[in-house]
């Protein structure tokens, strides 16, 4: 049976929950008749007008939040999956469903604001006004005041989605945070993201549960290995980084391919966009022209085009850092792996074609080197998180690998 939240992996609890407020949402519509809300409808179901959805990254939280707004936007007021409402909310073309996913390193304010204001309009569909922030951990300060007073002084019929990776002050602000519900979601098992991709991506099954271990239970991660051959060779070179680490020569070495692969990777996956926000812009503004007042239009040209490169240079930087975040957490799975044989847990090894080298590492560097190397990559992930230059903090894990 289609079910709006049928993509939204392990996570039962939650989906109990964003069930029954749809529901209330949609008994408060059928109460409310044209205006606004009336006080005292029966908050039962626990709708409310914002929402905070938690948990690792490839949990699910963007999947929940639109799974939710599908539900709020279903004439069944169930997330059928089925009706128009649920379709295009899903599809992402609905027109009181807005989406706002980060691009560069934060969420500006401008884009808060028109956000905001346009949010506070009458929905077209006679529901609700959705606005969903994928990454709100990501607002800039202001960005973050801005959407706070929409949240203190909500429009009668808008319903905010915020994700974030915590309620912790440093991904929300406790301000925020203090007028939304929470809903905590989980890193699915193994064994349910392979289930979803069997039934909906038609993968196979041992491919499937190979991919399902090895991204962890990342739902988006598993798809992209167990689809992309070129996801499979960067995943290849990252778990062979171990076995190479032979000297100071070899750390500083396999240092720049993890930072030029990423790079690489990065580059890729925002080119193509890059190229088209250009050409698109350059149209718009008649570049080239060479009419009356052209000169004039050109410098104007330049400030634009010089504004779309700013933000397309952080678009990169994102790209990049997320690239190198994803290498980190694979190779962070094997000293995993190998403090896991080192110790004699009864675990099923992450990486498991990479078992033998990991069983190879726990004989020579006993759980305490294990421990010692798997602190490393994490502590690099840290030092990037905190903005230290990646090929430094790269280069200085590589050498703790080495050394142990
Ligand atoms: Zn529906």
């Amino acid at each position: 049976m289609p079910d709006a939240f049928a993509d939204l992996v392990g996570q039962d609890e939650a989906v109990e929950t964003l069930r029954r407020a749809a529901a209330a949402a949609a008994a408060m519509l059928r109460t409310a008749g044209e205006a606004e809300v009336p006080a005292g409808v029966d908050p039962g179901g626990g709708m409310t007008h914002a929402w905070i959805f938690t948990g690792p990254p490839g949990s699910g939280r963007s999947v929940a939040a639109r799974a939710f707004a599908a539900a709020l936007q279903c004439v069944h007021g169930t997330g059928c999956g089925e009706c128009p409402g649920c379709h295009t909310t899903l599809a992402g073309t609905h027109a009181d469903v807005r989406l706002v996913v980060p691009e560069g390193l934060s969420i500006g304010v401008n884009e808060m604001r028109a956000l905001v204001l346009r949010a506070a309009s009458t929905p077209s569909g006679g529901r609700w006004q959705v606005v969903i922030v994928t990454d709100a951990d990501r607002l800039t300060e202001a960005a973050s005041n801005a959407l706070l007073k929409a949240v203190e002084e909500p429009p009668p019929r808008t319903v905010f989605l915020l994700c974030a990776p915590s309620t912790h002050p440093d991904d929300i602000s406790v301000t925020i945070r203090s007028r939304c519900r929470v809903v905590p979601l989980r890193q699915p098992a193994a064994e349910a993201v392979a289930e979803v991709l069997v039934r909906r991506d038609g993968i196979a099954p041992d491919v499937a549960r190979w991919t399902a271990a090895a991204t962890q239970g990342h739902v988006g991660r598993a798809r992209r290995l167990a689809r992309d051959p070129q996801a499979r060779a960067r995943r290849e070179a990252v778990l062979a980084v171990p076995r190479r680490l032979t000297g100071v020569g070899a750390a500083f070495d396999a240092a720049s391919a993890l930072i030029e692969a990423a790079e690489a990777e990065a580059e890729a996956s925002v080119a193509e966009v890059d190229a088209a926000e250009r050409a698109a812009l350059e149209t718009a503004l008649g570049a080239g022209g060479t009419g009356r007042g052209a000169a004039g239009a050109a410098r104007g040209v330049a400030g634009q085009l010089k504004d779309l490169e700013r933000r397309q240079k952080s678009r990169a930087t994102r790209a990049q850092r997320d690239a190198l975040d994803r290498a980190l957490v694979d190779l962070a799975a094997f000293y995993r792996d190998a403090l896991a044989i080192a110790l004699g847990a009864p675990v099923s090894p992450v990486h498991a074609d990479t078992a033998e080298v990991a069983e190879a590492g726990a004989r020579s560097w006993q759980a305490e080197g294990a421990l010692r190397r798997l602190e490393a990559v994490l502590a690099c992930r840290a030092a990037i998180e905190s903005n230290v230059k990646p090929r430094i903090a790269v280069e200085a894990m590589m050498l703790a690998l080495w050394k142990g």
